[in-house]
């Protein structure tokens, strides 16, 4: 890669107002130019976005490198892009805590009955219910990356039985690492609270459904933070009506906004949010990019690759 001779251009394109961003910026690269991306922009050197129109890419075609300001680079991968240009995608940068305290207390609102005693408040019930027992309710990650490891972690010290299901093999402590598609059918029949926290990818779209969602324990609880498009919801509905699903805790969604009439807003077991399990804060975020920027122009490696042949 080619360093750059005089200021660097920093190009920012999402639909987010890029004045934090750029305060931000001026911070950790004092000496860089910033702009926010409009069609006819002047070539920049370094790019910043969510979700860009492919016109940005047509006419962006002296990057060096495209930082991506989420960690899933689905939306950003359906764009035609140069074959050389690196893309970055987000490692963590205050995600991780996130998702650790979003999936954390979904798994103990269930397991410790709070949606029972929410329920019950309401009603001015009084009534102990028997209690769960954390052993009955071993925990099955899907994804053991950044946030999946950060996840089961947080998990794992909550003393819940852990087990995770990656790609390729894991070494993590008090987590039981199953791997590759023909384990899959084991890991699933182990789980009784499954974590969504995969990639987007074509084989990883359409992995929740029926045919996979029956074969948990029975009485299982769905937590999807990854992506809608891994899900489907019209399967996820039925199995919650059958009762072999006691609840689904869902942040994404196939379509976003979830649609005022979705059977999701008004099911009673199951709890909605808008995609803000994991959200991208600014000054992690930036600081992580600059690092990256830095090292790039030291001609140092840097983490955080997207593999496009991988999909993540
Ligand atoms: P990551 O570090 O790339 O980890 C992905 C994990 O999935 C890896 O363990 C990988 O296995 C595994 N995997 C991928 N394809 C697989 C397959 N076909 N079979 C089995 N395992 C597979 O990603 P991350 O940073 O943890 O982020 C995960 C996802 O979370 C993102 O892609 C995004 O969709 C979602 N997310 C959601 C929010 C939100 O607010 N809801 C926020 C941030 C991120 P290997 O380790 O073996 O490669």
């Amino acid at each position: 890669m080619q360093l750059t001779q005089g200021p660097l251009r920093i190009s920012f394109c999402a639909r987010t107002d890029p004045l934090p961003w750029f305060e931000a910026l001026r911070k950790e690269l004092p000496q860089a130019q910033l702009e926010a991306w409009s069609r006819g922009a002047q070539p920049a050197d370094y790019a910043i976005v969510w979700a860009p129109p492919q016109q940005f890419f047509d006419e962006q075609t002296q990057l060096k490198a495209v930082f991506n300001m989420g960690a899933g680079v689905d939306a950003l991968l359906k764009r035609k892009i140069a074959a050389q240009l690196p893309i970055v995608r987000l490692n963590d940068a205050g995600m991780g805590v996130q998702m650790a305290e979003y999936v954390c207390h979904a798994l103990i609102r269930h397991t410790r009955q709070f949606d029972v005693f929410e329920a019950q408040a309401r009603a001015g019930q009084w009534h102990e219910p028997v209690p769960l027992e954390r052993g009955h309710y071993p925990v099955g990650i899907l994804g053991m990356g950044v946030l999946g490891e950060r996840v089961a972690r947080a998990v794992a010290a909550l003393d819940f039985p852990v087990l995770a299901w990656s790609r390729s093999p894991k070494q993590v402590a008090g987590v039981k690492s199953l791997f590759g598609a023909t384990q899959l059918p084991a890991f699933l029949a182990q789980t009784r609270v499954l974590v969504n926290l995969l990639p987007l990818t074509p084989e990883t779209e359409n992995l929740l459904n029926r045919s996979t969602l029956t074969q948990l324990l029975p009485g299982a609880y769905l937590i999807n933070v990854a992506r809608g498009r891994h899900v489907v919801e019209e399967d996820v509905l039925a199995l919650l009506d059958s009762g072999h699903l006691a609840g689904a805790t869902l942040d994404v969604f196939r379509t976003e906004p979830l649609p005022p009439e979705h059977a999701f807003w008004r099911h009673p077991r199951v709890t909605v949010t808008p995609h803000i399990a994991g959200r991208t804060l600014v000054p992690e975020t930036v600081a992580q990019i600059a690092g990256k920027i830095r090292a790039l122009e030291a001609g140092l490696p840097i983490e955080g690759m997207v593999d496009r042949s991988r999909g993540y």
